[in-house]
């Protein structure tokens, strides 16, 4: 469960009081909370021994008297280490000589895409009128006629789109709707000044307004319920209402209210002073009309989304720098014709500051998300292989860029000039082509490396380590056989799941007949046992090491093997299994032998690969790696639980360095009834490039089709391994910051034990110099890794940039997207360093300051009581809203010390649109879906928007809730989940599988959420007012969050008034 409903950890109902709640807590689930899934046993305390048996002596300190035997297996048990093969010498990755920094170039190449803008004479504010999609590429820029038409030619004057705000009317001028039309405008009421908000010295806090709250978040029903078959909203500013209406201006000018706060209660921020008492508000309320802001009169997601998918026509082509691309969440296809397709690598400004005075000034970062084996849609052109034969990659003799579009053959064709660092470079003869007339390569087409912005190599030895060709990769299961993971029935189900069918679905390159993935099985729990599975053997044999200081493989020979070769013996295996130690008794479990055995074995073997491990404990039996229950609830959210939130010890990392030193990663699973202490051993994953999955109370009714699920899953995606990930950019400007789950020794590489599609990393760039204005910036990422056959390549992904000196350059270049991924991930990062408060602070002061900018330089012809948001970045106060009280940053109690810590580094690997998913959850109706329509519209993350006779899915990518209103129509459920409204359970509550239209449209539309997120996702069904429906609510991250954070439209208040106090 991933930042779900609390029935993990959370013994309580929410903390917030829920003022208003009609109902009392469903009746029907009075324990939801209270460990849905335990084994009967249970005494719910780490510290107590779990559910013994009855012969169970006490904490067993000592080590059993000697080994358990087991029946059917033959057995050996090993106290003497072998000699074991020399670990294998890591020391010869390819050399990356430090980039050096020279002269910028000049390239010859397409002239940056930047226009110049032009402010409107003060007062003249240019009419809008609708316009269509082609307008801005067609009309003004008619010399690039591939140019996408989402990208961003004319720019619009700045200012001129703005709202004037006068007290009592206020009439926007129209506006277009396009994104690259003017800038977008809040018209928000003109303020006093008030210096009252959350990241400002506490000394102000005396000035802070109350917010009166006449409606709490959790009050009872929404006051209007807009039918589920109305049309959506209005999809266009000028089709919209009047901005928001206030009251006069002398009811704004007190001191401590801000109109439109009282559609959210008690409106304390994070990290600030708790509410004044209601009865306190209502007073201070008592001589301003309450007023309400339309919500759609403020930029909304849903509403761009569909805005921005509605001008989408034709592919997105990359055939000139600076490109802006469509939005992540919107659905295009890209033609890589030059630059790289943005699945791989987005920027945050496709039009690079060309001095870093101007990102100090627009606190804009500049910063590269990169997915380097992101999924590409079926019509999109794959990276194709090229191979140079002996010669190798070609590549720039100064600063070891490899070969792409961007390079400028000359001498006829005998040397190429770098677009990285300009030095010419000796074309090798095997590789030398002639020049057309235009200077082109003859070959230039033909050539993937020459007019693409994404291709692969095939390798030469000086690329693989101790220039010796690799090995394919081997999975090793590990699975606990403790007496918590036998009751629960998992390791009955692993073995069941593996020998039936996931073993059918190991993964195997493109065109390859059958995986050459070798397997290996292992299980643990005060001692490890490896099992021999050599296809010889008439039984597979069990091998017990128990010396767990030195860890070492009693086999090689029989240990990894290929399914097809030793079927029968596995199969016998994982029948064995379970018998085996079905009547263990050993509650105490190691875990950094486990998988330090793991590494031995991958080692052992000369090859790269996976360990999936399976732990249900806390590893508390004495081995190094030994951990306690160190868990302290109290400490979340306050300044203190960076401590509990960072590992104890660096054990679980130094095994995670070894890992990817390797060429192998750790995919977790975790199956725990209590704490685990997943800071401390998610380093081992986090390091590794592996990633964590978590069971809780793990029962196969509830959670096993989610597991198999998830394995397939895992196998099935693109994976590489031993990876090593090198950005190289032009002159002037250079990596400086790497976020990401992934191990570095050095300042520019990443190493990564494995890498898969799903995963991403950010980096942040950094001036130099200055960059030459008006010319381009390039910049290039180079992974070398090994694939699932074993072969060795190099994915090479280049983007070019342009650069400018104007912020009206900067802004409409800007990708929010990306914007929002890198400081979503600089401030999970900062969780373990800084406190809950000065990081919400500083992504505030961060916004405000981008926004601020903008005013200052783009629009000043404006009033000073407007909001004025740019175009590109009018969704950015929703996002900042969303980020600031998400789960993964908030540390409040409602989310276990381990679901924190998970949240936490699945965020810092997420890709752009896992990031986006998870600060706005997608919400869509389920109770009128039509086959032919899948999916349907979204709905904006507003309770009121939800209707009481209707039902609808929520997901972020990490978990999913099905909401039924009060009102659903029995019948609806009966359909979908085979049961009446009465018995709805949220956690084993299945949709089942039944002949009808609702059930087979629902279960279409799941699985579309799961195959784009790749991920099953736990599935809450909740009741309206049910107990935990506030654990729902809080994904709707446009109302007030129940933990504290402000609504958006509360927000957007505050940051007005940042706004203005930066100006001032
Ligand atoms: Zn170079």
């Amino acid at each position: 469960m991933l930042a779900g409903p609390p029935p993990s950890f959370n013994a309580g109902p929410p903390t917030q009081p829920m003022q208003q709640q009609a109902h009392p807590p469903s009746q029907m689930y009075p324990n939801q909370f209270q460990q849905p899934t335990l084994p009967p046993n249970f005494q719910g305390n780490q510290h107590q021994p779990p559910a013994l048996p009855p012969n169970f002596q006490g904490n067993q300190q000592a080590p059993p008297a000697g080994p358990p035997t087991y029946p059917n297996m033959q057995q050996q048990q090993y106290q003497q280490q072998p000699t074991l093969p020399p670990p294998s010498s890591v020391g010869n990755q390819p050399q990356f000589p430090p980039q050096s920094h020279y002269p910028p170039d000049n390239q010859q190449l397409p002239p940056p895409t930047h226009f110049p803008l032009q402010p409107p004479a003060p007062g003249n504010q240019p009419q809008y009128p609708s316009q269509p999609p082609m307008m801005s590429n067609g009309i003004n820029q008619p010399s690039m006629p591939q140019t996408y038409p989402n990208q961003g030619p004319p720019l619009p004057p700045p200012s001129s789109s703005s709202v004037a705000a006068t007290s009592n009317s206020l009439r926007p001028a129209p506006i277009t709707p396009n994104q690259f039309g003017p800038p977008p405008t809040m018209g928000v009421p003109q303020f006093p000044s008030q210096p009252s908000f959350p990241n400002q010295p506490p000394s102000n806090l005396a000035g802070m307004p109350q917010y009166p709250g006449t409606q709490p978040p959790f009050s009872g029903p929404p006051s209007t319920f807009p039918s589920a078959n109305q049309p959506p909203p209005p999809t266009g500013y000028p089709q919209q209402q009047l901005p928001p209406q206030y009251g006069s201006q002398s009811h704004l000018s007190g001191p401590s209210t801000v109109p439109g706060s009282q559609l959210n209660g008690p409106g304390t921020y994070p990290g600030q002073m708790p509410p004044a008492p209601v009865q306190q508000q209502q007073q201070q309320q008592q001589p301003y009309q309450p007023q309400r802001i339309d919500p759609d009169m403020v930029p909304n997601v849903v509403q761009v989304l569909e805005q921005s998918q509605e001008k989408i026509q034709q592919p997105f082509i990359t055939n000139a720098p600076g490109l802006l691309p469509p939005l992540v969440a919107t659905d295009f296809v890209c033609q890589d014709q030059g630059s790289c397709n943005p699945r791989f690598i987005r920027s945050t400004t496709y039009t690079i500051p060309n001095a870093h005075d101007m990102i100090k000034q627009s606190h804009i970062p500049i910063a590269l998300a990169i997915s380097p084996l992101a999924n590409l849609r079926p019509d999109e052109l794959g990276p194709p292989v090229t191979n140079f034969g002996e010669i190798g990659p070609v590549r720039c003799h100064r600063c070891k860029a490899y070969m792409c579009s961007f390079m400028q053959f000359i001498d006829g064709g005998k040397r190429f000039l770098c677009c990285f660092c300009e030095a010419a470079t000796d074309v090798p003869t095997e590789y030398f082509n002639h020049l057309d007339h235009s200077g082109r390569r003859m070959d230039w087409y033909q050539r993937p490396e020459l007019c693409l912005g994404t291709y692969e190599i095939v390798a030469t030895k000086q690329y693989c380590k101790d220039e010796k060709w690799p090995e394919p990769p081997a999975f090793i299961f590990m699975i606990d056989v403790s007496y918590n993971s036998v009751r629960s029935g998992l390791v009955e189900y692993i073995c069941h799941i593996l020998k039936t069918d996931l073993l059918d679905y190991l993964p195997k390159d493109q065109g390859a007949e059958t995986s050459n993935v070798r397997v290996g099985f292992a299980t643990f729990d005060k001692q490890i046992h490896f099992y021999n599975i050599k296809n010889t053997l008439g039984q597979p044999q069990m091998m017990i090491v128990s010396d767990l200081e030195d860890i070492f493989v009693p086999l090689l020979d029989g240990f990894l093997c290929l399914p097809q070769d030793s079927r029968g013996v596995i199969n016998s295996l994982l029948e064995q299994i379970p018998q085996t130690f079905a009547n263990t008794q050993e509650t105490e479990t190691i875990l950094a032998p486990v998988i330090q055995a793991g590494i031995q074995a991958l080692k052992g073997a000369n090859c790269t690969g996976k360990i999936y491990l399976f732990s249900t404990t806390l590893p508390i039996a004495v081995a190094p790696g030994k951990l306690s229950n160190r868990d302290d609830k109290k400490l979340l959210g306050s300044d203190k639980e960076k401590t509990l939130l960072a590992p104890i010890n660096n054990v679980y990392t130094k095994l995670g360095e070894e890992c990817a030193q390797n060429g192998c990663a750790v995919d977790l699973f975790v199956f725990p009834n209590n704490y685990l202490d997943l800071a401390t051993i998610g380093e081992v994953c986090r390091v590794s490039g592996g990633q964590i999955y978590k069971f809780n109370y793990f029962s196969i009714e509830n959670d096993g089709e989610r597991l198999h699920d998830e394995l397939k899953r895992n196998f099935q995606r693109t994976t590489v391994f031993d990876a090593l990930m090198r950005v190289r950019t032009s002159a002037g400007i250079r990596p400086i910051d790497f976020l990401g789950n992934f191990y570095m020794t050095n300042a520019t590489e990443m190493i990564f034990g494995t890498i898969d599609s799903d995963k991403s990393v950010s980096v942040e760039l950094k001036h130099d110099d200055k960059l030459p204005v008006e010319s381009n910036t390039y910049i290039q990422a180079a992974l070398l890794y090994t694939s699932i056959s074993g072969q060795r390549r190099l994915r090479i992904l280049t983007l070019a940039l342009t650069v400018t000196s104007a912020y009206t350059s900067l802004y409409p270049a800007c990708d929010l997207d990306t914007i929002m991924n890198y400081i979503t991930k600089v401030a999970i990062r900062s969780v373990t360093m800084s406190t809950p408060k000065s990081i919400r602070d500083n992504i505030i002061t961060q916004a405000a300051n981008m926004l601020a900018c903008y005013r200052k330089n783009c629009a000043q012809a404006t009033t000073a009581g407007q909001l004025i948001l740019p175009e590109t970045l009018k969704l950015l106060p929703v996002y900042v809203t969303a980020l600031i009280k998400c789960d993964a940053l908030t540390g409040t109690q409602t989310v276990s010390t381990d679901d924190r810590s998970l949240l936490m580094q699945r965020v810092m690997s997420m890709d752009i649109k896992g990031t986006f998913a998870y600060l706005y959850p997608r919400i869509y109706a389920l109770h009128d879906l039509d086959e032919n329509n899948l999916p349907p519209p979204m709905i904006r993350c507003l309770y009121e928007r939800l209707s009481e006779s209707g039902a609808y899915v929520i997901e972020n990518g990490l978990v999913m809730y099905i909401w039924l209103g009060s009102q659903v129509n029995p019948t609806f459920v009966q359909s979908l989940f085979g049961v009446q409204t009465g018995h709805i359970q949220p956690e084993k509550c299945r949709i089942v599988d039944l002949d009808n239209p609702i059930s087979r449209n629902v279960r279409t539309l799941l699985n579309m959420i799961r195959n784009e997120r790749n991920a099953h996702m736990k599935l809450f069904v909740i009741q309206q007012r049910d107990s935990i429906e506030p654990f729902f609510k809080n994904y709707l991250v446009e109302d007030k969050g129940f933990t504290g954070g402000a609504s958006y439209v509360d927000f957007l208040y505050h940051l007005h008034r940042e706004i203005r106090n930066i100006l001032q």
